[in-house]
């Protein structure tokens, strides 16, 4: 339930409204507007009896919110929500942020010539994993703190803002102390604990759609995280399992315009996971684009060939390069812009 407050409502007022959804056993959490406040109820499992609160004092309307999922959806927060994650690089506006890297950190020089780059094609943060969730336990399986360590020299060096994946809670709580943004990747959407952690520790989260999880899964995910107080989220889709083998997976564009319906959280789009080869990931990162995606996150590589992973999706930095081109020329088709890097 959401109660919205008249413009001319009192703080006293807005007080009165949050002792009383105390009083029914519920929490209150006042969001001023520009206009007007709107005080959202949450610890609710269905519909919530309004009769104490329609007649309050500068009480202007009671929303009842029809949807599972509640503090991320439109309902609640009829603007977009934005989330920055370093000074001048924000997901949600008119903006469309570009993440660029590799698959995962490799080495000294391979992380701090990939973040070149990005940078030097015009880029707007660097990805990179320095834990990675392989399907195989004999895969490489990252460097841990030391591409931590690594990705922060390559920020320290570029300027770009660095996002990276958390696999659980005390990684998440050490990936928190170097990154930027903390990556939730497709096999973790439903690791709940991992979710809360995040919510807690309230650094911007970029949660990847599960391969087999739907559109509601993934709204149901980020509530975990909305739960726990942060509303710093980024959806982003990655391509579903399928029954066709012709590529690594379905990548699901329709998500972009539904997400964006649905909830007021920035999405944004990773051809490279969706498609798994990088032939296919040029034409799929600007369709992305075209479709509205408020960010691409896309694998590039300064060795394809060498990568430890996914070297078969990764664009070579030629290629990147000449992407940033078109999509800054889709977006301006459709009355956007490419986020520049930081400083620029
Ligand atoms: C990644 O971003 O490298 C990754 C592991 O992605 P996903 O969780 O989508 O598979
Ligand atoms: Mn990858």
């Amino acid at each position: 339930m959401l109660v919205v407050m008249h413009t001319t409502a009192t703080p006293a007022d807005i007080d009165a409204v949050c002792r009383v959804i105390a009083e029914m056993g519920y929490s209150a959490v006042p969001m001023p507007g520009e206009q007007r406040t709107a005080i959202g109820v949450v610890g609710n499992d269905g519909r919530v009896d309004d009769t104490n609160v329609v007649g309050l004092a500068g009480v202007a309307q009671v929303i009842h919110v029809s949807r599972p999922y509640k503090q991320v959806s439109r309902e609640w927060r009829p603007e977009n929500t934005i989330v920055q994650i370093a000074p001048g690089v924000a997901f949600g506006g008119n903006a469309i942020v570009i993440v660029a890297g590799p698959c995962s950190v490799e080495s000294e020089e391979q992380i701090l010539s990939a973040a070149r780059a990005v940078r030097a094609a015009g880029g707007t943060a660097l990805r990179g994993g320095a834990f990675k969730p392989r399907s195989s336990p004999y895969s490489f399986q990252g460097l841990g703190k030391r591409g931590l360590e690594l990705l922060a020299l390559a920020r320290a060096e570029t300027g770009l803002p660095v996002v990276t994946e958390a696999m659980d809670e005390a990684g998440a709580e050490l990936v928190a102390e170097y990154a930027d943004c903390i990556q939730i990747g497709a096999r973790n959407m439903q690791n709940y604990s991992l979710l809360k952690a995040a919510g807690r520790i309230g650094k911007p989260v970029l949660l990847k759609r599960g391969m087999a999880a739907t559109i509601t899964d993934l709204l149901l995910s980020a509530e975990y995280i909305l739960a726990e107080g942060n509303t710093q989220v980024i959806l982003c889709e990655r391509g579903l399992r399928s029954f066709d083998t012709a590529a690594r997976n379905m990548f699901d564009l329709n998500a972009i315009p539904i997400v964006q319906k649905m909830s007021h959280l920035p999405i944004i789009a990773d051809p490279s996971h969706g498609t798994g080869l990088r032939d296919k990931v040029i034409p799929m990162t600007r369709a992305a684009v075209a479709a509205g995606a408020d960010g691409i996150l896309v694998e590039m590589h300064p060795n394809p060939e060498r990568a430890k992973s996914d070297g078969a999706q990764s664009l070579y930095p030629e290629q990147f390069a000449r992407l940033m081109e078109e999509v800054r020329l889709i977006a301006q088709a459709i009355g956007r812009e490419i986020s520049p890097p930081p400083g620029t």
